[in-house]
């Protein structure tokens, strides 16, 4: 981000969270996390299909001294002015703004260039056109407008497969108003609040946001409270989770429909005030002989899952069986099923404990693509045991995040690389396609490998309840 400018990247973290507006604003950047190498890969991998799509059509680009913006604009009217077709990385400059977005387009209607007029398009790595997406291209429309008297009416997004989404101006030009007023504000010293949730997984704020949440004990950590919820605890002065875990709901006054929410909300705040474990009725887990544990990875590029990690349980004796897609092509994906199918067929009585909805989802995505008789199906299928929704059920935590790595490290379980995840697997993965090297597809395995692990001591846990 360019220092005092405010930019379309300011635009679209705002729209994620605002804390990370005011983080990147006033936060100590030396305890800000590094990028972890999936999201460096991932910016690498955007720049390159970037380019790939560049290549493709002809452009005018302004050429300035690296980060002399201010000859760069001046260098963007000219191609303007002399109504270039596509102008490529124009510098778009009203202070305190700056816009650098892919494209300017020439497209028919009036503008102070004469009879006709630019468009900004920019291109992205997905598949859908999101909001992400629109908000920062209607801050560039805007600062266009204030170039060429006129607002672009459409803006236009080309998508990672290809295809091309145009959208309306107009109506998000309010919600751009109200973003660079916030973001004013924010930039002045106004702090908004924690918003701890999915989206901070790969934020280099996380450790920073989760240590100060903790501290002033931010109603933010409790699992799933959504926003209009808060609003409405915080309406009644509910600020922390200590005034939630101790309020009268009775007393309080909250929507109807929010009701079992805010009740389920105050058992977990008292979990966190006391730190205990609350049990809201006995899991209820099938007995098996053989007990399989098992755990998918995903390639982030083709969304394909090449690796079915099983730890088999029998008894006091475990063993790790990898079924691996050694490329992510559909022969290597039919094997890797016909082997985990080979596997399953035999076995007499089992139950495959997994988390969440993945392995189920994938399980049946694998049959309808590569078949398995029926027989087989409907005994895998009735297997299947998801631990997640037991756990949501069975017990309240004090955690914040109810997925499998949090709870089960708040278990004790510790997984041998502290910087491994799902992230870091695909990209281990696509690196160990590129080079072979084993030792990369060793810590995917490794990796795995503790995940099922952790499944199991969930499993474990829950039926010592
Ligand atoms: S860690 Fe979460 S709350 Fe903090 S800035 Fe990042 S996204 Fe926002």
């Amino acid at each position: 981000m360019t220092a005092s400018y405010i930019t379309g990247t300011h635009i679209r973290n705002h729209h994620k969270c605002e804390r990370l507006t005011y983080l990147n604003f006033h936060g100590d950047l030396s305890q800000k996390l590094p990028l972890t190498d999936f999201r460096r890969q991932l910016i690498e991998q955007s720049q390159q299909y970037e380019a790939s799509i560049v290549s493709r059509l002809p452009h005018a680009r302004p050429e300035y001294q690296a980060g002399d913006f201010l000859s760069g604009f001046h260098q963007t009217l000219r191609l303007m002015e002399a109504g270039e077709n596509r102008i490529y990385k124009p510098v778009l400059l009203q202070e305190p703004y700056l816009g650098l977005p892919d494209f300017l387009e020439r497209v028919p209607g009036c503008s102070g260039f004469g009879n006709f007029r630019y468009r900004v398009a920019e291109i992205k790595r997905g598949l859908s056109l999101k909001k992400e997406y629109t908000l920062p291209i209607v801050f560039y429309s805007y600062l266009l407008s204030s170039i060429q008297g006129v607002w672009p009416t459409t803006g236009r997004v080309i998508l990672g497969d290809g295809t091309e989404k145009e959208f309306s101006i107009a109506p998000y030009r309010e919600t751009l108003t109200a973003i660079l007023q916030e973001i004013a504000a924010v930039q002045a010293g106004k702090e908004p609040l924690h918003n701890i949730g999915a989206r901070c997984r790969h934020c280099g704020w996380r450790k920073v946001c989760l240590e100060e949440a903790k501290e002033r004990k931010d109603l933010s950590l409790l699992f799933n409270l959504r926003e209009p919820v808060r609003q409405v605890l915080l309406a009644q002065g509910i600020t922390t989770f200590t005034d939630l875990a101790k309020a009268d709901l009775q007393r309080l006054r909250i929507p109807k429909e929010y009701a079992d929410v805010v009740h389920r909300l105050q058992l977990q705040a008292q979990v966190w005030e006391q730190q205990q474990v609350v049990l809201l009725r006995r899991p209820s887990l099938p007995q098996a002989p053989v007990e399989l544990f098992l755990d998918m990875e995903e390639d982030a590029e083709s969304r394909c899952n090449y690796l079915f990690g099983v730890l088999i349980r029998r008894g006091e004796e475990e063993e790790y069986r990898p079924f691996l897609a050694r490329r992510p092509v559909k022969t290597e994906l039919r094997r890797l099923w016909k082997d985990f199918l080979r596997f399953i067929a035999p076995l007499d009585r089992f139950v495959i404990y997994h988390f969440d909805q993945h392995e189920r989802v994938q399980l049946e995505h694998f049959a309808t693509e590569y078949g398995i008789d029926t027989p087989l199906y409907r005994r895998l299928v009735r297997s299947l045991v998801d631990l997640y929704p037991i756990i949501i059920s069975s017990v309240v935590l004090p955690l914040h995040s109810y997925s499998i790595k949090v709870i089960a490290d708040y278990l004790g379980f510790r997984w041998s690389d502290t910087a491994a995840s799902g992230a870091q697997a695909m990209y281990w993965y696509t690196q160990w396609l590129a080079t072979r090297d084993e030792r990369l597809l060793e810590a995917i395995l490794q990796y795995n490998r503790e995940d099922c692990m952790a499944t199991r001591v969930v499993k474990d846990w829950l039926a010592t309840l």
